[in-house]
């Protein structure tokens, strides 16, 4: 048998790099996994069914929440997101770290029910003014739109007290740098117990 792995869970306000932050740090650290997210959003250009996310309907998504098929889901800007439980518990179990990229709702509800198997990290941007200007040069998101994601960052900053590590993203090296280290602080070593 293998030590549990554990949970790494990351959030950020959108636009604060979590997306070129977690997508550098699994090319560095193959051995971790990411887990893919169920959503009920539309696929954006560049997007893969399966790959970004499980792209799915409402009715669905309800049907799957009634099936207690989540470890976890929120309702963020208007849409389900959900983390697939099997995926996750099939890899603590083989002794396997699980990355998940979820919001703030998301993780406190992994914090209230796998506290103890679970670390918390929240990325920052440098300041609020930074990441209007983040949003407004990566143009997928309208004015209102733009409005919304930064009056959600301020809510969400409320929540910090909440998460292990901090990690301001105002140097994308240094930034990926931080976290890896505290991931291998955490990382479980894999060895067999029994
Ligand atoms: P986007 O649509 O921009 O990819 O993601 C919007 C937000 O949904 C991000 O904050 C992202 O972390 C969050 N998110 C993605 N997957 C999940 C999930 O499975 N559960 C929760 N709670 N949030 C998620």
């Amino acid at each position: 048998m293998y030590k549990r792995g554990k949970l790494f869970v990351i959030s950020a306000p959108s636009g604060a790099g979590k997306t070129t932050l977690c997508a550098r740090l699994l090319k560095d650290m193959p051995k971790l996994v990411c887990s893919v997210s169920m959503t009920t959003r539309k696929l954006r250009r560049g997007e893969k069914d399966g790959m970004d996310y499980f792209f799915t309907d409402i009715r669905a998504f309800k049907k799957r929440i009634q099936e207690n098929y989540f470890l976890e889901y929120a309702k963020v800007f208007g849409h389900y997101y959900g983390t697939p439980r099997d995926f996750v518990e099939r890899n603590l179990c083989q002794g396997k770290n699980v990355l998940l990229n979820i919001d703030v709702q998301g993780a406190m509800q992994i914090r209230k029910n796998f506290r103890k198997d679970s670390v918390f990290i929240f990325i920052l941007p440098p300041s609020i003014d930074d990441l209007k200007k983040r949003l407004m040069l990566r143009k997928t998101d309208t004015e209102f739109e733009i409005k919304q994601r930064l009056k959600v960052a301020k809510r969400e900053l409320k929540q910090l007290k909440f998460y292990d590590h901090k990690i301001i993203n105002d140097d994308i090296n240094e930034a990926l740098s931080e976290l890896k280290s505290v991931l291998i602080g955490r990382q479980t070593i894999k060895r067999r117990v029994g």
